[in-house]
């Protein structure tokens, strides 16, 4: 019996695994500064159009924006995973804001302002079998709102 779990990405090239652990990848300008996510098919930066664009590792922690959880599968083939899930923008230190998914098993714990780590979850299993996997924004443990001690009343 076959018991190895065959598994692709969503997508290529989206993150990558090292000695420091998970990472997403993107490219920096390293003449002005920019950063980007996903990193760019062209060589050129689209805000100073130098070709001085070199990939970096964007880390793998950031703070949650904004996000909206989903109800109803939206129609259409693109979207395969599991229902409700919830979707939203991360900034990460580096400076750049991403989309992606939340962890499906921590949906009541999403708030704006708690840190994510990000992980990669299988998002649906293939007619073949295929564990397509991808990459979402899991709350850490005692997340809490950086925003919470000033919301706080003064006692
Ligand atoms: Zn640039």
């Amino acid at each position: 019996m076959d018991n190895i779990r065959h598994t692709r990405p969503l997508a290529e090239g989206f993150w990558t695994v090292s000695d420091g652990g998970l990472s997403l990848l993107g490219h920096r300008c390293a003449s002005c500064g920019e950063v980007f996510f996903p990193r760019r098919k062209h060589s050129h930066c689209p805000h100073c159009f130098r070709q001085t664009l070199e990939e970096i590792n964007l880390g793998p922690e950031g703070c949650i924006v904004s996000f909206s959880i989903v109800m109803i599968a939206p129609a259409g083939e693109f979207y395969r995973g599991p229902v409700p899930y919830a979707y939203g923008c991360v900034d990460f230190p580096v400076g750049v804001r991403i989309k992606g998914l939340m962890a499906r098993d921590d949906l009541d714990t999403l708030d704006v302002g708690i840190t994510v780590t990000l992980t990669v979850e299988t998002l649906y299993v293939s007619d073949e079998g295929m564990h397509v996997e991808t990459f979402v924004f899991k709350p850490q443990k005692n997340a809490e709102r950086k925003s919470d001690e000033a919301a706080k009343p003064h006692a």
